[in-house]
């Protein structure tokens, strides 16, 4: 059993309704269980920026796949919601990015935990402090001290 933080974004065909849609789905997967999620939050693209704003929301599951059964559900489940990739860093109906999983370092070809960006991303480090903000990265960095040296450009969207 571990407990997996997935990153959730959108910014194609109503990306608020792909990320609620999205978050059902996570609730639903199979051998795991859905912990608790954050709010979403509206933030600018990264790369591109000729592309619509994003929705953002990052999730906590407990669940028995192993990592890369659960990087497989979560591509189908990016599939399922019609995602076309076009360009690096481009527009997507949703991406699901594994953040962490316990406290685990993995390098392999199609997986690197943590995720590689995740430090450097207020879309991803603000809700996670939302729903976990005790939480250590595995190489002993606090995520509250991340966020002290971190703009907070996001826009909380209220529920
Ligand atoms: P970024 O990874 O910078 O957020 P992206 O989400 O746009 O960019 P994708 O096109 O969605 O990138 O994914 C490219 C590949 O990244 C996937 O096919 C997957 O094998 C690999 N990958 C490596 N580590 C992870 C991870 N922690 N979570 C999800 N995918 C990962
Ligand atoms: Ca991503
Ligand atoms: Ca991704």
């Amino acid at each position: 059993m571990s407990l997996v933080y997935i990153g959730l974004g959108a910014n194609l065909d109503q990306p608020q309704q792909q990320l609620e849609q999205a978050l059902i789905e996570l609730a639903q997967l199979p051998n795991s269980t859905l912990i608790s999620h954050s709010s979403l939050y509206h933030s600018k693209p990264i790369g591109p920026q000729n592309q619509p704003d994003y929705i953002n929301a990052v999730a906590l599951i407990e669940t028995d796949l192993t990592p890369l059964a659960l990087l497989d559900t979560l591509q189908q489940l990016e599939q399922d919601h019609g995602r076309i990739r076009k360009r690096h860093w481009g527009e997507r109906t949703l991406d699901l990015d594994i953040i962490l999983i316990d406290d685990q370092t993995i390098n392999s070809e199609r997986l690197t935990i943590p995720h590689p960006f995740a430090q450097q991303r207020s879309f991803v480090l603000i809700p996670l402090f939302e729903i976990s903000p005790q939480l250590v990265f595995p190489d002993g960095t606090a995520l509250e001290q991340l966020l002290t040296e971190l703009d907070n450009d996001l826009i909380r969207i209220r529920d």
